[in-house]
């Protein structure tokens, strides 16, 4: 993705229902970002709160997130909706988003399991070519991150929609 600044990434929340948070931004000067489809990170102060920015046709999106509480006793590998990494369970977390506009003041969330750091781009660029995953010969890497655009786009798109 391109570059973002930090008034870009401030401006580009769509459902931020709460008054006004004091929205922490991640080093923004480390990060690399031509190795990322989006911009993804926690709230330092609250663990639970996380934050997934990214480039679309029509603009940057922002997206706050909230952690469920872990599944306990959870042993059984999970898979990441966004980059299709299959990890060990305390990996992905259940993320939830409320919805933009009044659906999403009135509560209405959408849930999907993603990377529990939201690192989906490290993790695509870290995963072995041999994963049962892989999506064949060509440039490997390319299509992981077609693919996670595209799901990045295409979760964004559910949260923002009004039916
Ligand atoms: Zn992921």
């Amino acid at each position: 993705m391109r570059e973002l600044t930090a008034d870009e990434i401030r401006a580009s929340f769509v459902n931020l229902h709460d008054p006004a948070p004091d929205l922490p931004l991640p080093g923004l000067h480390e990060v690399v970002w031509e190795d990322r489809e989006y911009l993804g990170w926690r709230d330092p102060s609250l663990a639970s709160r996380g934050y997934l920015v990214h480039e679309t046709p029509d603009g940057i999106v922002g997206i706050v997130l909230r952690r469920a509480e872990p599944r306990s006793g959870a042993g059984v590998p999970a898979m990441c909706s966004l980059c299709h990494a299959t990890q060990p369970a305390t990996q992905v977390a259940l993320w939830s988003a409320p919805r933009a506009g009044q659906a999403g003041r009135d509560g209405a969330t959408v849930g999907t399991y993603i990377c529990e750091d939201l690192g989906c781009s490290h993790i695509i660029r870290m995963l072995p070519a041999s994963s049962p995953w892989a999506i064949g010969s060509g440039d490997l890497l390319e299509g992981r991150s077609s693919g996670l655009v595209e799901r990045v786009r295409s979760f964004a798109a559910t949260v923002l929609s009004t039916r």
